[in-house]
């Protein structure tokens, strides 16, 4: 039998929460052996419930306070420590007995506690990609003090991490990212005014939550991945280039000094990448979907068109800016991401509003954390208020 290794859950009611849970399952039914000693949810208490009993957790933390009391009135003499709160959160993330933290909620919210499980030593694997875009610096700096372990869920940093392996940094030429291209890759520029928000939440091949589909229909998504591998990778950024392969089976490639190129593929399904995260530098069986390349038959590429999706100049503008300006950047987007979801702007306003946010708002050199979170409230600030001028 493997030694024992205790993951907590950041976000274990979404969607990357749900398919480390299936991981898990699936990893112990091959011989592994995983516990899952803590699960933290913002407010879904029932789902939160129904995973307690099936995973036996030490301890749950509910974000929202009001939840929490609830959820405590569903427990019946159970010997399960119920955390609430901010405080309660960062409790665990400080003290809690786990060895793998998977990182996984969404947008800035997953910042604090992910520093908390990087100063407390503990491994990160990371989903949550705007901690990375908001304080790049900040996180890696907290990882090396604290000889934390950092490693990518995202799927097309699972697969640069892949290709990586066995490599000497310096033979590495430029990472190439791949980009579904999202559901309005085909549309004209003039038809994305207005899209509405069921379209732009149909994506083509991946099953994600609400933000990261609208990211991915506007393709904010593949710039904030840039500026993430930037820091996960420190190569700067006209070393990484954006490729458009709609058919999401080359995950990512890196490009070597010699002219090789690897590449990682695989079935557009999470599960492999968290499964990986899990298990590096090692693999484990899986029982998930093989490619059927009769099936594939064809993978094609084109490069994206930054003057209908200027999200990406938008992000490769931030990270040459540096500073507070990802942070700007991201808090804009998920401001606007929010108005768009509430039918407040038009899907092309996100795009409008994070590049005047990024032009109105000075950034701030080597940040420290405060600034960031004052960067991230300005930005937010910003575009609600801008939002008004539009209706
Ligand atoms: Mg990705």
């Amino acid at each position: 039998m493997r030694t024992n290794r205790g993951i907590a859950i950041l976000g274990s009611t979404g969607s990357i929460g749900k398919s480390s849970l299936d991981v898990i399952t699936s990893m112990n039914e091959h011989g592994e052996n995983y516990s899952v000693t803590y699960l933290v949810t913002n407010r879904n208490i029932d789902l939160l419930y129904q995973q307690v009993k099936k995973f036996n957790p030490i301890g749950v933390v509910i974000i929202d306070e009001e939840r929490a009391n609830q959820f405590r009135s569903y427990l019946n003499g159970e010997k399960l420590k119920v955390y609430s709160g901010e405080a309660g959160l960062m409790d665990v993330m400080a003290g809690g007995e786990f060895d793998v933290l998977i990182s996984s909620l969404v947008g800035f919210a997953g910042l604090r506690p992910t520093l908390a499980a990087l100063r407390a030593g503990k491994t990160v694997a990371l989903a949550n990609k705007e901690t990375m875009v908001v304080a790049g610096e900040i996180v890696n700096e907290t990882a090396r003090k604290h000889k934390a372990t950092l490693l990518p869920v995202d799927s097309e940093h699972s697969a640069i991490l892949q290709c990586f392996t066995g490599e000497d940094k310096g033979s590495i030429a430029k990472l190439i990212l791949t980009a579904s291209g999202g559901p309005f890759l085909c549309r004209d520029k003039s038809e994305l005014e207005n899209v509405t928000v069921e379209e732009a939440l149909n994506h083509p091949n991946w099953r994600m939550g609400n933000k990261i589909t609208i990211d991915s229909a506007t393709l904010m998504n593949k710039g904030l991945e840039v500026i993430e591998a930037h820091y996960l990778f420190d190569l700067p950024p006209d070393k990484i280039e954006i490729v458009i392969h709609p058919q999401s089976i080359i995950h990512s490639m890196v490009e070597f000094v010699d002219g090789s190129i690897k590449a990682q593929l695989g079935m557009p399904d999470m599960k492999i990448p968290i499964q990986y995260a899990l298990t590096y530098p090692d693999r484990v069986r899986s029982g998930y979907q093989r490619i059927d390349f009769s099936k594939v038959s064809q993978l094609t590429f084109m490069k994206p068109d930054v003057e209908k999706f200027t999200l990406i100049n938008s992000a490769y503008e931030a990270l040459r800016q540096g500073g507070t300006a990802t942070a700007v950047l991201n808090a804009a987007n998920e401001a606007a991401v929010d108005l768009f979801l509430q039918r407040k702007i038009k899907f092309t306003q996100i795009a409008e509003l994070v590049q005047d946010a990024l032009d109105s708002i000075p950034s701030k050199c080597s940040p420290d954390i405060e600034e960031i979170f004052e960067a991230d409230r300005t930005a937010r600030q910003y575009v609600y208020a801008e939002m008004e001028h539009f209706n």
